[in-house]
């Protein structure tokens, strides 16, 4: 592989200031302790999910480790071991629950404060920085406030809102803000680097909304398709309150169904793992004792895995309801006569129907509806309560 800043797809002046800092930085190591302009102990990426926030978040440490004058370049030790995730000097904070607690925090804050091990930055990555509880939140302010002269502090978070990221945490840090990759450039990507036909690249990277994880596996994963499909059927659907409530317990179901197998081969390996860690059987009174502390592991486990399982069912809902957005965007568009291209591309004659059905303030309604709903899951409403509420509102408009 070469220039670690490749995998960032159709974010030019992003990866241009990423750029300017790596090098400015890797004149820091090399002793200019000026180093120019550029470089800073603080970073927020924000963007739209699948925009690459965390991909940003992870080219930009490797070029910090690049040993070739913070280029990179992609093949040197201080790259490889930063992209593979064995680098000793790159810490990630990804949570896989609904947030992070203050004793991850302040144990990554300690960490990072010593120096780093091959003599370049000690860089900690949280991946989820929207997700700090209020105590993690200030454990992390302390250590972006008076950072050690080597450690650099990447946040991503969808946005600079208050509600995703502390206002004084923000005052402290430079924001590179990703955007939505135009489809255009996601085509490319999918064509050049998985030899996906041109023609269904297009259609992918349109559906996919500028998610390049997202369109390659609409481009190349029949099971994906089905299920969008699924989805975009729901607004044909809705033809009575009790449509409306079966459609949003077929969608919590479907979300239900799949989160769980992506987590199955986890969760079944650790608690292999930790059983085996833990040994099995055993008799007389140390034994006892033992089990009594492997059965609270076991229990540790289990709320860990419970948590992850939540948080990936939230995470297809969110997709979902981002495909049916896109729907209801397009109805817009195409009542609207505006100029732009539709994300939908194979259900054009479904939209165009619908916008020769609805008013546009009625279609709007129905978008809001789904925004609306996206919202209420990110703050943890239940699934099905938030599904039904919207599911009534897009079947009377
Ligand atoms: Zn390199």
């Amino acid at each position: 592989m070469h220039d670690v800043f490749a995998e960032l797809v159709g974010q030019d002046e992003p990866v241009e200031t990423l750029r300017r800092a790596a090098s400015a930085a890797a004149r820091v190591v090399a002793g200019d302790a000026a180093g120019g302009g550029g470089m800073t102990h603080a970073w927020i990426f924000t963007g739209p999910p699948g925009a690459g926030r965390s991909t940003a978040a992870r080219v930009f440490a490797a070029a910090l480790q690049c040993e070739r004058d913070g280029t990179g370049c992609g093949e040197c030790h201080g790259c490889h071991t930063t992209l593979t995730g064995t680098n000793a000097d790159v810490r990630i904070e990804r949570s896989e629950g609904l947030s992070i607690g203050v004793k991850d925090m302040r144990a990554l804050v300690l960490r990072a404060a010593s120096s780093p091990s091959a003599g370049r930055w000690q860089v900690v990555i949280v991946e989820d920085a929207d997700r700090l509880g209020e105590r993690a939140s200030n454990a992390l302010l302390k250590a972006v406030e008076e950072p050690s002269p080597r450690t650099v502090f990447l946040l991503c978070t969808p946005s600079v809102h208050p509600d995703d990221i502390s206002v004084t945490i923000r005052s402290r840090c430079r924001v590179v803000a990703l955007r939505q990759a135009p489809a255009a450039a996601v085509a490319d990507v999918l064509v050049q680097r998985h030899g996906i036909d041109p023609e269904q690249a297009a259609w992918a990277a349109a559906a996919a909304q500028g998610d390049v994880e997202r369109a390659r596996q609409l481009a190349t994963d029949q099971e994906a398709r089905l299920r969008r499909e699924e989805v975009l059927a729901v607004p044909r659907r809705l033809s009575s309150i009790g449509a409306c409530f079966d459609a949003a317990q077929a969608m919590v179901n479907s979300a239900r169904r799949e989160a769980l197998d992506a987590v199955v081969e986890t969760d079944a390996a650790e608690r292999a793992a930790l059983e085996q860690a833990l040994g099995a059987g055993g008799t007389g009174r140390g034994a006892t004792t033992a089990m009594r502390g492997a059965a609270g592991q076991i229990k540790e486990l289990e709320k860990k895995q419970k948590s992850r399982s939540t948080r990936s069912q939230r995470d297809v809902l969110d997709r979902s309801l981002k495909d049916l957005a896109g729907f209801y965007r397009d109805v817009l568009v195409t009542s609207m006569r505006a100029p732009v291209a539709v994300v939908h591309g194979d259900i054009e004659q479904v939209s165009a129907a619908a916008a020769g059905k609805w008013s546009p303030e009625s279609v709007l309604r129905r978008l809001e509806a789904v925004l609306a709903c996206q919202d209420a899951i990110e703050r943890n409403v239940k699934p099905d309560i938030a599904l039904e509420a919207m599911m009534v509102t897009l079947w009377r408009g």
